[in-house]
């Protein structure tokens, strides 16, 4: 029997199952959407650390806010400001220009040395550009599901990502002019079917039968199965949901992903030489006990949650991204575990949380944030599909 769906409420599991009857809703009443709402983002407070404010990120400033503000800026007594804006080379009405950052650095010339924003202390909140108003809140489409969210690259957004996991939804009707633009940007399964995409993974990311690796590995079995022949997604979740058959673990990754491994981390040189040495066979791989193993199983999972929950499908160019998006997502989760064993083995001592977030941050900033999509975009999905088992080829939480 279907559940009555409540604005304000819980997404409960099973997520497949709710799904179902959110999408029944939806299709019963015209231009009407799920709005998914993780708790994450109404308990996000900026812990003013200054990082985002660093970053070779491009901040988008529309015409009216440079107009605006211009001249503020430019002719502040202490000179500092000069020429505060540089414009895009082809500038639009709502991209117009970015901020200046300061000489032989990517930091934001209003950054102050005590890490506060100018703009903020003399101004007030309100004349800060809607992007640094907003950040790292966004509300999003993007071929995925609608949703607000925060973006991982902001350094408090991790552990908010593992201590506030419940995702809570509302209901409601989406004007015709925005309803419209939406429907540009549609899940590459369809706009029901994106949602119940989105039930499939977070019903199998959750299973506690299975480590969060050997999620994947199942996921991996229903992408091949529905890039073989049509199945429907109802099939396709009856057959992700039965019993699994334990595979062999091992905790060395095959050559291929140590390869893509070696060539993503090569900016961490010791990281790399870390990875290398233990597939040569120089160092013993990182054995964990069961008290790491289960935190890694939790951390792992609660990640995955998150990126199923966020997951974007859709190139800028608005191509499909469903297949490239998996391998990414494997891609992270290798590296994501590899960095945190290296931070455990150049510590001493046995893995924390602390190590996980540390890893998970630096993805988030210099890894999820800054995707370049276009070599992605050229795989096939087969080879997306071959480079997502590569990934998933070793297992440290291994309940064998
Ligand atoms: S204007 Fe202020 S908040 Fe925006 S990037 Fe610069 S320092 Fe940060």
């Amino acid at each position: 029997m279907s559940r009555t769906l409540q604005s304000g409420k819980q997404v409960e599991a099973p997520y497949f199952d709710f799904m179902v009857d959110a999408v029944a809703l939806m299709q019963s009443r015209e231009r009407c959407l799920l709005k998914l709402e993780p708790e994450l983002v109404d308990k996000f407070s900026c812990s003013m650390c200054g990082e985002c404010c660093q970053r070779p990120w491009w901040i988008g400033l529309p015409r009216s806010y440079v107009d605006k503000w211009y001249a503020v800026f430019d002719q502040d007594p202490s000179g500092r400001f000069r020429d505060p804006f540089i414009k895009l080379d082809n500038p639009t009405d709502a991209q117009y220009a970015d901020m200046r950052r300061k000489p032989g650095s990517s930091e934001c010339i209003f950054l102050l040395d005590d890490r506060s924003c100018y703009i903020h202390r003399e101004h007030g909140a309100e004349a800060l550009s809607h992007v640094c108003r907003i950040f790292p809140r966004y509300e999003s489409w993007f071929g995925a599901f609608f949703g607000s969210f925060l973006l991982p690259g902001c350094p408090d957004v991790q552990s908010l990502i593992q201590a506030e996991p419940l995702i809570y939804y509302t209901i409601g009707e989406i004007a015709e002019n925005k309803w419209h633009e939406l429907m540009k940007r549609e899940h590459p399964l369809g706009l029901y079917g994106g949602y119940l995409w989105l039930g499939l993974e977070l019903d199998l990311i959750n299973r506690s039968d299975f480590t969060p690796v050997q999620t994947q590995r199942r996921l991996l079995k229903g992408l091949r199965r529905m890039m073989d022949s049509p199945v429907s997604l109802s099939e396709l979740n009856q057959i992700l949901s039965g019993p699994i058959q334990t595979e062999a673990q091992t905790q060395i990754p095959s050559l291929v992903a140590l390869e893509r491994l070696a060539h993503v981390l090569a900016p961490f040189k010791s990281v790399c030489d870390y990875l290398v040495d233990i597939c040569a066979g120089w160092k013993s791989p990182p054995e964990l006990n069961p008290a790491e193993k289960k935190l890694l199983n939790l951390f792992l999972r609660r990640y995955l949650s998150y990126r199923a929950l966020t997951a974007d499908f859709l190139s800028k160019k608005g191509e499909s991204f469903f297949y490239p998006s998996f391998f990414l997502r494997g891609m992270h989760l290798a590296m994501l575990q590899w960095l945190a064993l290296f931070y455990r083995e150049r510590e001493g001592g046995v893995l924390t949380q602390e190590h996980l977030l540390r890893a998970a941050n630096l993805l988030g900033y210099r890894y999820e944030c800054a995707l370049d999509n276009a070599a992605m975009i050229e795989l096939s999905p087969r080879a997306c599909l071959e480079g997502l088992e590569a990934m998933l080829s070793f297992d440290f939480v291994d309940f064998g």
